[in-house]
């Protein structure tokens, strides 16, 4: 299990990876990018800081995607009355 960046198809809750997901693209707006979902043909932008960590089997991430149950979501603190992730 390893942890990668990913971000939801907020549609069919399908966690697509940054490195791995041919669905993912840039805009020319920096910071920017676009989802194109294979599932749902959902197509969204989104900023790169609300992607998030995912905890995944190996196999899954070199697919490009997880469907649910195939990952755990890693809590990302979003400020600083959080506490801090645990380290894995
Ligand atoms: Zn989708």
């Amino acid at each position: 299990m390893a942890v990668h960046v990913g971000i939801t198809c907020e549609r069919c809750r399908t966690i697509h990876f940054i490195l791995t997901s041919t669905g993912i693209k840039a805009t020319p707006a920096p910071g920017m990018f676009v989802l194109s979902c294979r599932f749902c043909k959902e197509t969204r932008e989104f900023r790169k800081e609300t992607m998030r960590p995912y905890r995944v089997q190996d196999q899954v991430f070199r697919t490009g995607f997880a469907k649910e149950g195939e990952y755990d979501a890693i809590p990302v603190p979003t400020d600083k009355s959080n506490k801090p992730p645990q380290s894995p």
